[in-house]
């Protein structure tokens, strides 16, 4: 279990991190979301120790992370945390990165594992192939791999598949969050893709000012979002009567109170985007198929 307690961290004057407490059990899946400056980098840093906190403390099971005060060497064993920028070996292969920390006295071993970890990140074809040589998406991939190689009981993952393309996006992370959960390691993923949240994270804490915002399952926060902090990270959404109406909760009907002038439309593949506008402000919906500018479209809110 990874216990934070009462965490206030600055990097100079002012505190990028206040108040922070929250639990993760053995296992389950944390995902950090928040704004591009709220502080998840940070967050993930201190967890792993590598500054020294003004208040607070973080225990994993019965031992304490200490800050490089207390710590001649960064990091812990039990522990590895994947950067945004991560450092590899540039002039060695790719399998050499990954069993880089294995013991070269157990070579069959060491190999099988390794083969597993190409597995899980999908780079089996490039086992051979010299780092330096790689894409970001794929050094992103040994980055993870290497970082999984000695079996940690908890992995910090700061924005893992954001250097990725599309294409191989959504199984690498299947399989790397499969992988996780399989073998039971607590992971906390600093993101904002939701697409790293929905269907993988226990829960989702959400940064904003400094401090937690809230803390809760992804799918109460997706039903149920407080504010449009969240909303927005989850969908297009519209505030009708002080109400957070996402995109896809608006549906076009014969005839309603709700009268709209569209303005645009987007395409999305399955649906169109439109933007139109209600009451003299802009108002977003999700329609099957594209309507002229100037069109007159009613609209209702439905549930879900
Ligand atoms: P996020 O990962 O959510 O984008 P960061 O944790 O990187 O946010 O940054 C949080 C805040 O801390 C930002 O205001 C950033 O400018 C500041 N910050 C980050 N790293 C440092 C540093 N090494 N020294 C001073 N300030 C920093
Ligand atoms: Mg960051």
């Amino acid at each position: 279990m990874l216990h934070v307690k009462n965490l206030t961290f600055s990097y100079n004057k002012t505190p990028v991190l206040k108040a922070i407490s929250f639990e993760a059990k053995q296992g389950e899946n944390i995902a950090i979301i928040g704004e591009s400056g709220s502080g998840k980098s940070t967050l993930l840093k201190v967890l792993y120790g590598e500054y020294d906190l003004n208040e607070g403390h973080i225990f994993w099971q019965d031992e304490q992370i200490l800050g490089p005060k207390h710590n001649l060497v960064v990091g812990y064993d039990f522990m590895k945390y994947v950067a945004q920028e991560f450092d590899l070996m540039p002039f060695i292969t790719v399998e050499e990165n990954i069993g880089k920390f294995l013991s070269r006295f157990y070579p069959e071993e060491k190999q099988k594992r390794t083969d597993e970890l190409l597995e899980v990140v999908e780079l089996t074809n490039f086992a051979k192939t010299k780092v330096k040589t790689l894409s970001g998406g794929q050094k992103q991939r040994v980055a993870l791999a290497r970082a999984l190689a000695k079996q940690p009981e908890i992995i910090l993952l700061d924005e893992p598949f954001s250097h990725i393309d599309n294409f191989k996006k959504q199984s690498l992370r299947r399989s790397v969050f499969k992988y996780l959960k399989e073998n039971n390691i607590t992971c906390v993923v600093a993101t904002h893709d939701k697409e790293d949240v929905l269907g993988f994270a226990d829960r989702m804490i959400v940064l904003n000012n400094h401090k937690i915002a809230v803390n809760d399952f992804p799918e109460a926060l997706y039903k149920n979002p407080k504010t449009p902090l969240i909303a927005s990270f989850f969908a297009e959404f519209n505030v009708l009567n002080n109400k957070i109406i996402y995109a896809h909760q608006l549906r076009v009907v014969d005839k309603s109170d709700l009268k709209s002038t569209v303005k645009r439309s987007f395409f999305k593949g399955h649906y169109y985007l439109i933007e139109a506008e209600l009451n003299s402000k802009s108002v977003f919906f999700e329609y099957s198929k594209q309507v002229s500018v100037g069109s007159t479209l009613f609209l209702k809110i439905i549930e879900g």
